[in-house]
């Protein structure tokens, strides 16, 4: 008999070829095939009149073909259809709309759906490349399902054959067949709770609406069947997470002792007052180094906040007890960076601490010099790149691991395992300047506790931003020429290496603000007349130097440099031997040279906000006046617009979080592939953030109460269910 998790290829209508193109769309069973939800519906109940619409107003429109034709002009084929209905007319236009050519007779009956706008050659209205769907004639077995009702519209699952018409069918004898067996996985209790319908009245509710739904709860995903389906995904998350979170707590980690004699050590070489969040912050983390279980905390702290010394300290901390502590950077421009920054604040110590830098560009020789000296115990601060746990690294005694500037699951299950028998499991401390809304943060990050960093060092004044496109370009280097003979420094940044290639990667391994995912797309549809030729970093680090930025010192990094090279050029723009520093993103992340007061980004439409922000957080780091210049060349599409715009308006990094959020979706902000984070089915964390924070709640009081609420039987489908999810969606196993 039919199930919910048979194999999608011995379901009616889907055989072994249709079920290998649904395999492609990671459809496997009769629950995944359920779980294709409409993105979008249409009111076939009460369809608009020609008379009722409105130039400017979305609409779907049922009429009847009156005809079509292939118009071949100078610049493109236009496909016109005529729709009329009753005494008005409609006209549909799709520019090279040639593979329409065939599609419509006079007389089908059509929906389509798109912005109504007013027509000056029909009298009528007309609608540009609307959605449209050729209806059945009434005689056959479907048409109540298209016609006459609440109609879902979903996305084909493949081509035409697989289009939205087939889906529905598909689907509705699917839900038919299954006849209300499709099994409850949430316990009656929280339902009743909540007020929330059956699993299998929200799965029937959501594709096949009843008669009076409303349209609009519909269109917002807010009817009370699509928040039950958010709200069971959400709560098998955040299920998983609290019970990580607590399992976390019962293993052995190191209890740390903070004695006088270790906060002497601090005293001695912290550089400057710390802020009142970053005492804040470090208080957090010592009371989890007390803990005998091992700390699992993520700081964060917007662009020059002053993590790295909070980490610092914690990592002096664990040193000083007798610990090994390791920091991992997501580049080695970074990793040199706090390398060098971390040696010259330990100068400052009576004691001799022993740094170690590994990385994964080192030469044999060094790498072997450095794995020797991490093992046998002869370095007490191990600074490096993910080479730390590829390289496969043997701690002598491995008391706190930092990781910064990355929020990747997975990295800390690495550092877990390289714990020694009879030694207990290493602290960690995550860093990040994604600036994750708090209740973002909270919920996602369930595992990991939360010290954030709310206030900047003092001192710091205000970047000014300001956007100039190419042709006042004199003018910029001009500026920066002024600032150089000020004493100060400058970085000049572009979007690729050499070239005008997009594929050039640019991390020793991806951030997850990186590649920014628009630019990418964009440059898969250039456009119709140019490519765009883009400038990149070696050309005009040549140009530059011959020309507008002559008799300057500048420098040229970017990520195929080798190790050695980085090194140097870095520390010359550090020391203040180099006036420019002209370079790729590589710089995005953590450098920190604080007399630097000028960044130029140029092609800055083709970065993403999170980019932009992290890129113009490299200066401002000390207490002059700092500038962002964003420069724009040819067309900058709308979307690009909002984010200049925004960076212009703002230097709050939460609200650009925010606006970044909204304009790309949760899967690229957070990066959701690369970060391991889930990749949901229902639920979408920008538009669910409430249902969020309830199905947090009520996983915490499920945990706590040790599920008391619900019947054993339903403790087992809890069980069994989150398994299911964890390993399914997650890819990780060990919830359950
Ligand atoms: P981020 O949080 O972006 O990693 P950093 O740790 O690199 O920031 O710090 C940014 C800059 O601010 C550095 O130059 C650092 O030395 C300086 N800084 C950090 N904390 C303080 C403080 N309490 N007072 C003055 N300067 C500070
Ligand atoms: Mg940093």
């Amino acid at each position: 008999m039919l199930a919910i998790d048979t194999p999608v290829q011995f379901i009616k209508g889907i055989g072994p070829s249709i079920a290998e193109s649904l395999a492609e769309k990671g459809i496997g069973t009769a629950e995944d095939l359920l779980y294709h939800l409409p993105f979008r519906y249409e009111d076939r109940a009460n369809p608009r009149t020609l008379h009722e619409v409105v130039a400017g107003e979305m609409a779907s429109v049922i009429g009847e073909v009156r005809g079509s034709i292939l118009l071949r002009t100078r610049a493109m084929p236009i496909f016109e259809m005529t729709l009329v209905q009753g005494t008005g007319t409609l006209k549909c236009i799709w520019f090279r709309g040639t593979y329409l050519k065939d599609r419509f007779q006079a007389g089908q009956t059509v929906a389509v759906f798109g912005k109504v706008e007013a027509s000056r050659s029909s009298r009528g209205f007309k609608m540009i490349q609307p959605q449209f769907e050729i209806l059945p004639q009434a005689t056959e077995e479907f048409s109540s399902l298209e016609m006459g009702r609440i109609t879902p519209i979903y996305e084909s699952l493949g081509g035409t054959k697989l289009g939205p018409r087939w889906v529905r069918r598909q689907l509705f004898t699917l839900l038919g067949e299954l006849g209300g067996r499709i099994p409850e996985t949430l316990p009656a209790a929280i339902l009743g709770r909540l007020g929330m319908p059956s699993r299998d009245t929200s799965l029937h509710q959501v594709h096949f609406p009843d008669a009076p739904t409303s349209l609009s709860q519909l269109q917002s995903a807010r009817t009370a069947a699509h928040r039950r389906l958010i709200f069971e995904e959400l709560f098998f998350l955040e299920l998983g997470l609290e019970i990580k979170r607590r399992k976390a707590k019962e293993r052995a980690g190191i209890a740390f002792a903070p004695s006088e004699q270790v906060r002497a050590a601090l005293r001695e070489v912290l550089p400057f007052h710390p802020t009142a969040a970053q005492k804040r912050a470090l208080g957090e983390i010592v009371e989890d180094m007390k803990q005998p279980s091992p700390m699992r905390r993520l700081l964060q702290g917007d662009v020059g906040s002053g993590k790295t010394i909070v980490a610092l300290q914690a990592m002096l901390i664990a040193i000083e007890n007798g610990y090994q502590a390791a920091l991992m950077a997501p580049t080695e421009i970074l990793a040199t960076q706090h390398y060098l920054g971390a040696r010259k604040m330990l100068e400052r110590a009576t004691r001799d601490y022993r740094v170690t830098l590994l990385t994964g560009s080192l030469d044999v020789h060094h790498k072997r010099a450095a794995r020797g000296r991490i093992a046998n115990g002869e370095a007490d601060l191990i600074i490096g790149t993910h080479a730390l746990i590829e390289e496969k690294v043997d701690f002598n005694r491995l008391g706190l691991v930092v990781v910064d500037e990355q929020h990747r699951f997975g990295v800390m299950q690495r550092f877990r395992l390289m714990k020694k028998p009879g030694q207990g499991e290493p602290d960690v401390l995550v860093m990040t300047a994604t600036p994750i809304p708090r209740t973002l943060a909270l919920s996602l990050y369930g595992d990991l506790d939360l010290s954030v960093l709310d206030e900047l060092p003092p001192g710091r004044t205000p970047i000014v931003t300001r956007r100039g496109s190419d042709d006042r370009s004199d003018e910029v280097w001009q500026f920066v020429r002024k600032h150089v003979a000020a004493g100060r420094q400058a970085y000049i940044v572009y979007p690729v290496i050499e070239g005008s290639s997009d594929d050039q990667p640019e991390l020793d391994f991806p951030a997850p603000e990186e590649p920014p995912a628009k630019p990418a797309k964009r440059a898969k549809t250039p456009s119709l007349f140019e490519r765009p030729t883009l400038k990149a970093a070696t050309q005009m680090y040549e140009e530059l130097r011959a020309g507008p930025l002559a008799g300057l010192r500048l420098g040229l990094l970017h990520g195929r440099l080798s190790a050695d090279d980085k090194e140097i050029v870095m520390r010359r723009f550090q020391r203040g031997e180099l006036d420019v520093l002209v370079s790729t993103t590589v710089i995005e992340v953590g450098v920190d040279v604080p007399n630097a007061t000028v960044i130029v980004i140029e092609h800055a439409e083709r970065f993403g906000l999170a980019q932009l922000h992290q890129l113009r957080g490299r200066v401002g780091r000390g207490s002059a006046k700092s500038y962002c210049i964003l420069m724009t060349g040819g067309r900058v599409s709308a979307e690009a617009e909002q984010r200049l715009d925004a960076m212009v308006r703002t230097q709050d990094g939460f609200e650009l979080a925010e606006l970044d959020l909204a304009l790309r979706g949760p899967g690229e902000f957070f990066g959701t592939r690369q970060a391991g984070l889930p990749d949901f089915r229902v639920a979408n964390l920008v538009r669910d953030r409430e249902l969020l924070e309830l199905a947090k709640r009520e996983a915490s009081a499920f945990v706590a109460s040790g599920g008391t609420e619900a019947s054993e039987a339903e403790r087992a489908l809890v069980a069994a269910r989150l398994k299911q999810a964890w390993q399914r969606r997650y890819g990780l196993v060990e919830a359950g």
